[in-house]
């Protein structure tokens, strides 16, 4: 089958939705054409984790993004795009399907990170789809004892998730503290306490190395020789940029596998564009860098949409990342790396934090701060080091 399309778009993650949702602010109709590996139409990842296992009266209906209804794309599902000519124009699939474009965007994401040792199966999921969603909720019905790997914001907040449904849960992390990674210490451990206080198990300080599944459950092998066993284990290790189908178009990629794009969103080939998970993009305070939050998916898929449909805006917009976990809620902006120097601005009922390179402030997180993430930008934009931090964001 070949079909052609003014705007085709490959990857069905949020990145897609926006972007077909920006073309069609200006343009009401040209043809979308969307190609998704997933089988599912593009949802709301961040609700896998938080707001449908946590709140009952939140659906994958009210969730839903209604991608099809609302900008009369046609998605491809199932289909895996796996070669790029542009020069011919042309993506193919590897059902044998092939796509003509007038204006491309690659918004491909990543795929999970997976364990040399440890293969996907009905008892290890790689947590990032709602097909995973639907797996994992529906053997949490029984209570199940789960393992939990990595102690990312997605293992803290399937964790937290599975620990508030039910489950008994282990969580398995290479550091001594869980968040420790992004937080200052006294942090870090508040962080950890709720963990611990809702009756987590956390195996600290340990990587695995192997893992076996059987109709008894799963065993992983861990760093320090002990195993861990559970019903099934999840794995929340971060993504790899799908980047792989830019390559095959001779298109710039960055050296992690990202695609490289300019302010307007655009690659080194003409009328190519990427955005989301997988784009290298400028940014407008903090320089080049791929971002893998829902914040900058749906801005830059919205902003990418418009540009291609014609508009001739830049992205300058700095995104924001969100989580939850029981209830400790923050939101951040820029890079939360503990290694910093960090100062900490204890408010009435949280904590503002301070990311410092240098003299220069390159993230702000927002401990149960709300609704402060413009003034977060706006101190990172001053490129100097404040003369005060108490109250200075509030
Ligand atoms: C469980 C979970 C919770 C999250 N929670 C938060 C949160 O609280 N806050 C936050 O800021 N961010 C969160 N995120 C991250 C956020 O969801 C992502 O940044 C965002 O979804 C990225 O969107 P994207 O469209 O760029 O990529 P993706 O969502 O990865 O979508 C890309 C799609 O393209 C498909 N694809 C890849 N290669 C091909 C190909 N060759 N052909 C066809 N299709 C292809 C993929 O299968 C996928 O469906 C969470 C992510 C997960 C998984």
């Amino acid at each position: 089958m070949h079909s052609d399309y003014d705007y085709l778009i490959i990857g069905g993650g949020m990145a897609a939705d926006a972007a077909a949702k920006g073309i069609r602010e200006l343009d009401a109709d040209g043809t979308i054409g969307i190609v998704g590996e997933e089988t599912t139409a593009p949802f709301p990842r961040p609700d896998l984790s938080k707001k449908l296992w946590i709140d009952p009266d939140y659906s994958e209906d009210d969730a839903a993004l209604h991608t099809e209804d609302k900008t009369r794309a046609t998605l491809h599902l199932g289909a895996r795009a796996q070669n790029l000519d542009a020069e011919d124009r042309t993506v193919a699939t590897d059902a044998g399907d092939t796509f003509g474009y007038g204006k491309l965007l690659i918004a491909t994401g990543g795929h999970p990170r997976q364990l040399a040792g440890l293969a996907p199966s009905a008892r290890v999921i790689y947590y990032r789809t709602l097909d995973h969603y639907h797996r994992l909720r529906a053997a949490a019905k029984g209570g199940p004892h789960v393992v939990v790997v990595g102690g990312g914001y997605i293992g803290s907040e399937i964790t937290a998730a599975l620990s508030q449904s039910g489950c008994t849960v282990t969580l398995v992390h290479p550091g001594a503290v869980v968040g420790e990674h992004f937080l200052p210490s006294e942090l870090a451990e508040q962080y950890e306490r709720a963990f611990t206080d809702a009756g987590v198990t956390i195996r600290a300080g340990v990587r695995v190395e192997s893992g076996t599944t059987g109709p008894a459950g799963v065993e992983l092998r861990l760093s320090d020789g002990s195993v861990a066993a559970a019903d099934l284990a999840v794995v929340g290790l971060g993504i790899e940029p799908a980047g792989a189908i830019a390559g095959d178009g001779g298109i710039d990629r960055s050296a992690d596998g990202g695609i490289v794009v300019d302010a307007r969103l655009a690659t080194s080939r003409p009328d190519v564009y990427a955005a989301g998970d997988v784009a290298d993009y400028p940014d407008a305070i903090l320089g080049r860098r791929r971002v893998e939050h829902v914040d900058n998916a749906t801005e830059m898929g919205r902003t990418v949409g418009r540009i291609m449909a014609g508009s001739d805006e830049v992205y300058d917009h700095t995104p924001l990342f969100y989580s939850d976990v029981f209830d400790i809620g923050y939101e951040a902006v820029g890079t939360l790396d503990a290694e910093l120097e960090t100062v900490v601005d204890a408010q009435d009922d949280g904590y503002v934090v301070y990311y410092l390179d240098g003299d220069q402030v390159v993230g702000v997180l927002l401990w149960n701060v709300w609704d402060a993430t413009d003034q977060a930008r706006a101190v990172m934009r001053s490129g100097e080091r404040p003369d005060s931090f108490a109250g200075l964001i509030t």
